[in-house]
């Protein structure tokens, strides 16, 4: 069948589908940057972002992709030979440890794997070791999209105040915010970046860093932040040209000021919901192809840490390439390559899939999905048994 004869379905964990309604407000003639609708609308949607965050705090906002909001979160609170511990449970955190490595920070990498989340007891160790508290940040990732792990914020910053270690907290929501429950104040984060092509349903291109006073406070310690990258100006923006230090990305904030509207008439309690319900069916429909014996698995075993935005199945190398592909020829949709995820003995990590179901998704986007894959796995020989589309149904209809 020629998938390209009806829509395609871009299922990949980021970018994200964007909404019509998102593309529509996208289409107008280039705004006055000086006054008007666009300049008058930034307060607004900065008050909308802080509570999609959950926070009374600051934000900075930036023309870029996630690795722009990384980069400019620690280019904020880390001087050269300043130490982060980087707390990696998949590909995602160890980039942002990376990125603080060549700004000249001194990391200590905690590997805790690709299936797992952080290891309390592991953290507790380094912690309790660092006596003169050296740690000045630990860099976490709620939901990291290699793994689509999901990490407990709250109990990492309850491990701190217990231990009265004064690093910061530091966390990439990048993944996360607008699927994931996440609330930056009451969970204890100093520190939250994200960027608008997930959850935030906006083609790429502006990255956001919510940070705090005890964040802003080291700051304001700090020898020198790059003019361009100092949150400063940019949370205090007195003109509309000192939000981005130089001109607007005009129509992604036109898109993402109709995203976030989107957000709010749906209710995030429901936008999060929705998210947890799609998220079940995948899994259980996952669920129902391992135990027909087609030999796939969840990558993360515990649905309490598995994220509601991204799912990362393992399969034998080459079928889940094979699938992927036969899915995207077949029936139109793109699925997410495993990513970080492959070892030596699957270099090509042909052995892993993601399926992303961040923001703007609903019931018959998850049931094409699944019947595609339902399909694919039929047409490629396997076994998957019919049941996978009935147990997501059963899902989706509330009835487990
Ligand atoms: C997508 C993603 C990034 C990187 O974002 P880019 O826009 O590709 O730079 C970083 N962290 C997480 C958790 C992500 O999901």
């Amino acid at each position: 069948m020629k998938a390209s004869a009806g829509r395609s379905y871009l299922a990949i964990p980021g970018p994200s589908v964007v909404p019509e309604r998102v593309l529509k407000a996208m289409h107008a003639p280039s705004p006055n940057i000086y006054e008007g609708p666009l300049v008058e609308m930034m307060p607004g949607l900065v008050a909308d972002l802080k509570k999609i965050a959950g926070t009374e705090h600051m934000l900075a906002l930036y023309i870029g992709n996630g690795h722009a909001a990384w980069e400019a979160a620690l280019a904020n609170v880390l001087a050269p030979g300043d130490k982060a511990l980087v707390l990696a449970t998949g590909m995602f955190c160890k980039g942002w440890g990376d990125m603080a490595e060549g700004l000249g920070a001194d990391i200590d990498v905690m590997d805790f794997g690709n299936r797992a989340t952080v290891d309390f007891d592991q953290i507790e160790a380094a912690l309790t070791a660092d006596q003169n508290h050296r740690i000045k940040a630990l860099l976490t990732v709620h939901v990291d999209t290699s793994s689509s792990v999901r990490n407990d914020i709250a109990a990492l910053r309850a491990l701190l105040d217990r231990l009265g270690h004064p690093a910061l907290l530091m966390v990439d929501c990048i993944a996360s915010l607008g699927c994931d429950r996440y609330e930056m104040d009451e969970g204890g984060a100093d520190v939250t970046v994200s960027a608008c092509q997930k959850g935030l349903m906006t083609p790429a291109g502006i990255a956001m860093v919510w940070f705090n006073e005890k964040a802003a406070a080291v700051r304001a310690a700090m020898p020198r932040v790059s003019r361009y990258w100092d949150w400063t100006p940019r949370a205090n923006a007195d003109d509309f040209w000192r939000y981005w230090d130089g001109t607007a990305p005009t129509h992604l904030l036109m898109g993402l000021r109709e995203a976030t509207t989107m957000i709010f008439e749906e209710g995030i309690e429901q936008v999060w919901a929705r998210h947890a319900q799609i998220a079940r069916a995948y899994w259980a429909a996952v669920d129902s192809w391992a135990a027909a014996g087609v030999g796939m698995e969840l990558n993360i075993t515990d649905p309490a840490n598995r994220s509601n935005a991204v799912t990362s199945v393992r399969w034998q190398a080459p079928h889940a390439t094979e699938l992927r592909r036969w899915v995207q020829d077949h029936a139109g949709i793109t699925l997410g390559i495993g990513l970080g995820m492959s070892s030596d003995a699957d270099p090509n990590a042909d052995g892993f899939f993601r399926i992303g179901h961040m923001g703007h998704v609903n019931m018959q986007m998850a049931l094409s999905v699944i019947g595609a894959i339902e399909a694919g796995l039929v047409a490629l020989g396997h076994k998957p048994g019919g049941q996978a589309p009935a147990a997501a149904a059963e899902v989706l209809a509330g009835a487990r």
